[in-house]
């Protein structure tokens, strides 16, 4: 599906087949030689068939293509469309390039991590398969145009300022046309669902970050949101605003959580997730990985406010406790 918003800017619909996200928004910027794509999909024929035809009936070849952030969602088309250039955030180049040359490596090390959280081995094994990140990711390794906070790309009338804002992932990049008040907010900031804010092993503190990097973006002057995923809207401040107090309330119910020493895994089933399911135990193995890194992210934050202490058992298992 192709949908004009407003001159020079297109949404393509990119359908994520089984997944709860349901697809993402890939943007096109069009200028009067070149043409710039925000985020591609993920690397499965589905995905390839959507973007690539849109881009046809646009006639857009050799596009330059702008990767919002590392997740398959996002990157995964990157070396399928013909792109003169895949320009991309420095430091999650460094992550993504670290990540092809050994991705066993990469994946032993955040599995080790969310076992010692109480994540059952078996359904960590059962995680590893299914993924997205392993499965749809991009399988090319590629040659990025690394990108800073403040860097602009110029295409046509449109002049895009990357605004570097860690959290969601370790260097998510918006980008923000002044003059024009757009903001392209990838899944920084989403109107119908909550960005995923899990543990990284790139980030001291992810929810704090994420938190300073609302801040960062909440007084832009933004007419027009046009984020990663679902609905555009309008207000991007009253959104901001409005997931502060969730993470405000998932703060708490993390907290109260703890009537005694408990690791993320057992933290987790206490607190309101946006799922279909009744029961815990009926949750999707990779929805309950996602829910267990974000729990890890919220006890880690109370952690270092000083609200919660945390230990190794004997077991090797971390406990946070009051
Ligand atoms: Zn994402």
């Amino acid at each position: 599906m192709i949908e004009k918003i407003t001159d020079g800017i297109y949404r393509v619909e990119v359908p994520l087949p089984r997944n709860p996200l349901k697809y993402t928004n890939s943007y096109l910027v069009r200028g009067d030689k070149e043409s710039l794509i925000v985020d591609t999909g993920m690397n499965r024929e589905e995905c390839y068939k959507a973007l690539s035809s849109a881009l046809k009936r646009l006639e857009v070849s050799n596009p330059i293509i702008f990767v919002t952030h590392l997740h398959a969602d996002h990157i995964g088309l990157v070396g399928e469309l013909g792109a003169s250039e895949i320009c991309f955030s420095k430091k999650e180049s460094e992550i993504v390039l670290k990540m092809f040359d050994d991705p066993s490596e990469y994946w032993r090390a955040i599995v080790e991590k969310y076992m010692a959280n109480g994540f059952p081995e078996e359904e960590a094994r059962k995680m590893l398969k299914l993924h997205p990140g392993i499965r749809y990711t991009t399988m090319d390794r590629i040659e990025f145009t690394e990108m800073k906070d403040g860097d602009e790309i110029e295409i046509g009338d449109f002049r895009l300022r990357c605004i570097e804002t860690p959290g969601h992932s370790p260097a998510h990049m918006c980008l923000y046309d002044e003059d024009k008040k757009l903001f392209f907010s990838g899944d920084h900031v989403l109107l119908d669902i909550t960005p995923n804010i899990t543990w990284w092993p790139f980030l001291e503190n992810s929810l704090k970050s994420y938190l300073e990097s609302l801040d960062k973006v909440r007084d832009l002057e933004v007419n027009l949101v046009l984020p990663g995923h679902r609905r555009l809207w309008k207000d991007l401040r009253a959104r901001v605003d409005e997931i502060k107090r969730h993470h405000d309330v998932r703060l708490k119910e993390a907290f109260n959580a703890l009537d005694r020493p408990k690791t993320a895994w057992e933290v987790a089933p206490s607190i309101t997730w946006d799922l279909k399911y009744e029961r815990w135990e009926d949750v999707h193995v990779v929805q309950k990985w996602f829910a267990v890194g974000e729990t890890v992210a919220h006890l880690e934050y109370l952690l270092k406010q000083g609200a919660l202490q945390k230990e190794i058992g004997d077991d090797g298992k971390v406990r946070y406790f009051r």
